[in-house]
Parts: structure tokens; C-alpha cells; sequence
């Protein structure tokens, strides 16, 4: 089983050419495609959230927690900011417009039809980084995003 290098900080992968990316770390310094900090309210809004679709899908949050609470704030950020939850994981050349045009406000069209997170929110159990929970607290979101 592959594992998830140590560090410190986050990313959201961005990628405007070819496949997305999922989340990342970098040793050096957090390098956010969202720099804002969505509202509690959203962010809870987006936990239970993904807690029901895991369950709803079959599919498990990332081993490390740290993975799943940085796409959930992603989401969160983008409920706030474009009133839907859009994938965190993209570039977009208008934001605005893909929120409205829908295919990538999760649960993604990829996701919904073939079972398919480039974010790695949402794995199924054959993925090498899925873990064995459909749950995750606010603390466990508040914890492992603290220092980012
Ligand atoms: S299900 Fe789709 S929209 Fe939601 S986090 Fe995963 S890749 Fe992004």
C-alpha cells in the first residue's frame, strides 16, 4: 500500500491542461487555489455532506483526514463565494459560469456516474489511500487545517 508523505501544508491541485490533479502537499509554504476562509456554517453544510454521500456511494474518506478537510473547506469556500459547491480540485477560467453550468459542483458528474474524485474525498475501497470511515468532526476538519 502506498503512503501519504508527512508534511505540514496543503494544496488543491490545479491543472489547466489534461486530467485534474487532487489534492496536494508541498514541503514549502501552503499553496491554496482558495485563499479565503469559508464560514463555519458552510463548512459544516459540507461535512455532513460528504458524510452522507460516502455513505450514499459506498465510497471512504483519505486515510489522512488532512485530505478530506482541505477539499471540504474548498467546497465550503466556493458555497460562500459562488453560492455552489464547486470542485475545489480545478482551474476554471470563470468560476462563476461552471458553478452555473453544474457539472463540476459536487458531487461531480464523474463521481456521480463512474464513482470518480480526483479530489480524493470521496475513494472507493479499492483505492490504496482509502481509509475505513465515512465520518469526520469539525475538529478533526479544525485540527488538521489549523496550521494552513
Ligand atoms: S466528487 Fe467531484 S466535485 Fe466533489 S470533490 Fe470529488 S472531484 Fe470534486
Amino acid at each position: 500500500m502506498r503512503t501519504l508523505q508527512a508534511s505540514t501544508s496543503y494544496s488543491i491541485g490545479i491543472s489547466s491542461v489534461g486530467p485534474p490533479a487532487p489534492p496536494t502537499r508541498h514541503r514549502h509554504g501552503i499553496v491554496a487555489q482558495g485563499v479565503v476562509e469559508p464560514t463555519e456554517k458552510s463548512v459544516e453544510i459540507m461535512r455532513k455532506f460528504s458524510e452522507q454521500y460516502a455513505r450514499k456511494s459506498s465510497t471512504y474518506f483519505c486515510v489522512d483526514k488532512g485530505v478530506t478537510s482541505v477539499v471540504i473547506k474548498g467546497l465550503a469556500e466556493h458555497k460562500d463565494t459562488l453560492g455552489a459547491p464547486l470542485c475545489p480540485c480545478r482551474h476554471y477560467d470563470d468560476k462563476a459560469a461552471e458553478a452555473q453550468q453544474g457539472f463540476w459542483n459536487c458531487p461531480c458528474v464523474p463521481m456521480r456516474e463512474r464513482k470518480e474524485c480526483h479530489c480524493m474525498l470521496f475513494l472507493t475501497p479499492d483505492n490504496d489511500f482509502a481509509g475505513q470511515e465515512q465520518t469526520i468532526s469539525m475538529e478533526e476538519i479544525k485540527e488538521t487545517t489549523a496550521n494552513m
